[in-house]
């Protein structure tokens, strides 16, 4: 594992030997990514590799479990920034073995107290959006779905582009997590 000193040379070097300079907002001309996707920041799900993407195909958009309630500000301002003419496409990507499968917000928020009993009040108010016990990978794709849908403020393009999935660590694949009452596209 290499150290941040290690890295901050291989960044030297870049910044040297393959950088290419960005344009300035004002000077883009080509169009923005079309899609932005919500996935975890577990280092097991390389979203860009298992898509076969470039960074600058897509907007990605990582956090603990993938929950796109945690980062909606993210897809309010993007989407308002660009005025409407970019995004296509919500991607949700949650995965197997996540950790967030294996947590509830009750333990974390049990944790959090016993270590910091003076701060009960503000840890009650915290929101993680854990999948919870038992086996509801599935269930917290359709949630995050339903919660777009329920955005007042995201446009009815994209809520009715919107597409979830799971994403199996151990076979690169992804499946595809429809609404009730929709099939998969
Ligand atoms: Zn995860």
């Amino acid at each position: 594992m290499a150290t941040w000193d290690d890295i901050l040379e291989q960044n030297r070097k870049y910044s040297e030997t393959e950088h290419k300079p960005q344009p300035y907002l004002s000077e883009l001309t080509g169009p923005l990514p079309p899609y932005m996707i919500f996935s975890c920041i577990d280092p097991r799900v390389p979203v860009e590799k298992f898509l076969g993407i470039q960074t600058a195909e897509a907007i990605i958009v990582r956090n603990a479990g993938g929950r796109i309630k945690n980062n909606i500000n993210d897809l309010v301002f993007f989407d308002t920034f660009s005025q409407g003419q970019t995004l296509k496409n919500i991607i949700i990507i949650h995965h197997t073995d996540c950790g967030y499968t294996h947590n509830s917000d009750e333990a974390i928020k049990a944790t959090l107290k016993a270590s910091n009993p003076q701060h009960a009040h503000d840890i009650d108010r915290l929101y993680f959006g854990t999948y919870g016990s038992g086996d509801r990978l599935e269930e917290s794709v359709r949630e995050d779905l339903r919660f777009l849908s329920a955005q007042p403020l995201i446009r009815q393009e994209l809520i009715d582009n919107a597409k979830g999935y799971i994403y199996d660590i151990k076979t690169g694949k992804l499946t595809q997590i429809p609404l009730e009452g929709r099939t998969a596209l």
